[in-house]
């Protein structure tokens, strides 16, 4: 019998929590024919924690003494879950990459993204798994193998699309393909392209990775890709899932059995062996950017790994964030156009109803005005449907006393509690705490407390009451709570059972409804002069995609129609808007952004902190500041001084943050590597302070 060879020396990724100051793999004891990218079970502490075996230190690189430990005191690795293939190569640089460049730990990032369930099996109970799934699958992967990929029904491509594909198949051939921004209006056949591109991934035998914004989109695109690749393996992957799921659907595109996955952004990290494409849709949509923890990109992330695996990725939009736009411009994107709408529909004329000209009457009420009331009037007697947009949520914003000015405040943050009148309750929408509408005003008595202002459950009532007869639906997050609730909605307008609907951002986002000839969005005025830079963009986009929901039916785009009430109609943003010269409101952006000194010309990071007092928040920071003022790596930084956040207060938590603008990306990565360690040694001393975390590319500010 030969003896066993000794066991070495091996780095795991483990999920430490970042405060606890350990960043990278922590050495264990395993054996010698342990592959990276292996899940192994090892002791952290007290705890069985699942890790991950990374890649040792290139030859001639070791840790400083005081973090190596001898091999004497290290501790022997558990049980591996070698059922599994490991996790390749090109995919730990992904989540290494990803957790350099958003300042987190490696193994904190491994563990968060893969599948909560998988984390918690033994080898045995992996076993069963993978058993169980090869039974179901064998059947599914036969069928699918002898499907072919071309599939026999889809429509002959416009000329300007098949001039798109052209150019998406010969990035596809490169040796290292750039990444491509398709530019082209909403009904423009882009979701068309991402079809035909995927068709030629899937003939080369590749895996196609497709990115949404948001989870209500995901099943109308994997709807349209189950109808055009009817018996092959495709599989979702979004937080709705549960976790069975989520766990079933990761493993068939890691074993390289599902062909297709469709998924919102924590799908770019899907492992899958043979990725041959990469589409994210609506690349512009901030859902993309995560909020928490580690404050990933997807978008830029599935650049990142296009560029490592040397494979296409295609972003499309009507409305490119201002970032990749300006990538296009300087030749780093290859931009591809689609500049017609299909079957020739125009897009809405958009009419700029200036709020100043309207005529001022007591009880008249600015925001349904009487012309746009006649407009919803016309529409419904032509039997249209309209949409009207108001991306505010609940009765209203405030409940007011006009006696004592008491204001609807919510007792633990700085910001009003809405009004909902459906269950007469006064919700805060930054802590959710709610409570009942009082009867009187609880500082003066007076019975006759009144909404100020308006949002979408107003809106409703208003029109109800302003057009007998109408049906008037509202789709926002109070009215899509349960599950299922927001498809049965969409249905019913899609069913011709609903004249008018009215909602938020919700509603502005994806849908093809057909049958809708006005969109109006009755007070966006607010976006222009917020304190986020990006407010302008966001606002722009938003509307460009409102407006988009009307005319997609040909015959009905020339009486189509996008009435956007403003007190600033001559504002650069409408104008461009009317035009829907989406290039020239880029141009003019852009041209803001570089005298401003703002992304995509410079780089940021922010840094929030949260405390039980003003003090404990606005010290911390001030004390960050001044660490990073002695760091030599701050030269050439611009480093602004804590400020409250917008919200300065929210659940008894008192807010700040800091700014950090650095000319190049390398410059910032630099100094926040050196700067960061300094902060979580600051936390420790400072008391009162709750939360603090670090984003880079922070989308808002
Ligand atoms: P986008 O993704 O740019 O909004 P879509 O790809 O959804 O555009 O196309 C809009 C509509 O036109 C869809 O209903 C689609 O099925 C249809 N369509 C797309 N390309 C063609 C084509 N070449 N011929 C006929 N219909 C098409
Ligand atoms: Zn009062
Ligand atoms: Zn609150």
């Amino acid at each position: 019998m030969s003896e066993a060879p000794a066991p070495r020396r091996v780095r795991v990724a483990v999920e430490a929590p970042q405060h606890s100051g350990l960043t990278g793999p922590l050495d264990y004891l395993g054996p010698q024919d342990l592959t990276p990218g292996t899940l192994v079970h090892v002791t952290l502490g007290r705890r069985d924690v699942m890790g991950l075996v990374w890649d040792d230190l290139p030859d001639g690189v070791e840790l400083p003494e005081d973090e190596r430990l001898p091999e004497s005191e290290l501790r022997p690795v558990g049980e591996a879950l070698d059922a599994l293939p490991p996790l390749s190569d090109r995919w730990r640089r992904l989540v290494e990459f990803a957790a350099s460049y958003y300042q987190r730990s490696v193994g904190e990032l491994a563990l968060a993204v893969l599948p909560p369930q998988l984390r918690d099996l033994d080898a045995k109970q992996l076993q069963a798994r993978l058993k169980k799934l090869d039974k179901a699958d064998a059947a599914a992967a036969a069928q699918a193998a002898a499907t072919p990929a071309t599939p026999a029904d889809r429509p002959a491509l416009t000329a300007q699309q098949q001039a798109a594909l052209d150019a998406v198949l010969e990035l596809a051939a490169r040796e290292a393909p750039p990444p491509a921004l398709l530019w082209g209006l909403t009904g423009s056949g882009k979701t068309e392209i991402y079809l035909r591109a995927a068709e030629a991934a899937l003939e080369r035998g590749q895996q196609v990775l497709v990115l949404v914004p948001e989870i209500n989109l995901t099943p109308q695109l994997e709807a349209r890709f189950a109808e055009r690749f009817a018996g092959h393996a495709i599989v979702s992957l979004h937080s709705g899932l549960t976790p069975a799921q989520r766990l079933r659907h990761w493993l068939a595109a890691h074993l390289g059995r599902a062909q297709l996955v469709l998924g919102t952004r924590l799908a770019v990290f899907a492992s899958m062996p043979r990725l041959g494409l990469i589409v994210v849709d609506e690349e512009h949509d901030p859902s993309y950017k995560q909020q928490d923890g580690a404050r990933y990109s997807a978008r830029d992330l599935a650049v990142y790994r296009g560029h490592l695996e040397k494979v296409p990725v295609l972003l499309g939009s009507a409305t490119p964030s201002l970032e990749s736009w300006q990538h296009a411009l300087g030749g780093r994107y290859r931009r591809i156009d689609l500049t017609e709408r299909i079957g020739g529909g125009a897009l809405p004329r958009v009419r700029l109803f200036d709020m100043n000209r309207l005529e001022r009457k007591k009880g008249v009420t600015t925001t349904l005005s009487v012309p746009l009331l006649d407009a919803l009037r016309k529409r419904l007697d032509r039997g249209e449907q309209s949409l009207v947009f108001l991306n505010r949520r609940g009765y209203a914003p405030v409940l007011h006393c006009d006696q004592c000015n008491w204001k609807s405040d919510c007792p633990h943050c700085s910001a009003h509690q809405v009004f909902h009148k459906e269950d007469r309750t006064l919700r805060c929408h930054h802590c959710g705490v709610s409570a009942r509408v009082p009867r009187a005003c609880p500082s003066c008595g007076n019975p006759d407390i009144a909404p100020l202002g308006r949002g979408t459950e107003r809106l409703e009532e208003q029109l109800a009451q302003a057009l007998p007869g109408a049906r008037v639906a509202r789709i926002d997050a109070d009215t899509t709570k349960l599950k299922g609730s927001l498809e049965s909605q969409l249905a019913a307008v899609h069913e011709g059972d609903v004249d008018i609907l009215v909602g938020t951002q919700m509603v502005a986002k994806g849908h093809d409804f057909r049958r809708i000839t006005l969109v109006a969005a009755v007070n966006p005025d607010g976006a222009l002069f917020s304190s986020d830079f990006r407010a302008p963009e966001r606002l722009f986009s938003l509307l460009m995609q409102a407006g988009g929901r009307a005319g997609r039916d040909a015959a009905q785009a020339a009486a189509s129609e996008m009435w956007v009430q403003t007190w600033y109609p001559e504002h650069a943003l409408y104008q461009s808007l009317q035009k829907h010269d989406y290039e020239a409101f880029a141009s003019s952006q852009l041209h803001e952004r570089m005298s401003a000194n703002l992304p995509p010309f410079a780089h940021l990071a922010l840094v929030r902190a949260e405390g039980r007092s003003v003090e404990a928040a606005r010290d911390f920071l001030t004390a960050a500041q001044e660490a990073a003022q002695a760091l030599p790596l701050s030269l050439g930084l611009l480093l602004y001084p804590p400020v409250p956040m917008a919200v300065a207060r929210i659940a008894d938590s008192e807010r700040f943050q800091m700014l950090i603008e650095a000319g190049s990306r390398a410059q910032l990565q630099r100094f926040l590597r050196a700067w960061l360690p300094e902060l979580h040694a600051l936390k420790r001393r400072q008391k009162g302070l709750t939360r603090w975390a670090v984003d880079v590319d922070p989308l808002a500010i």
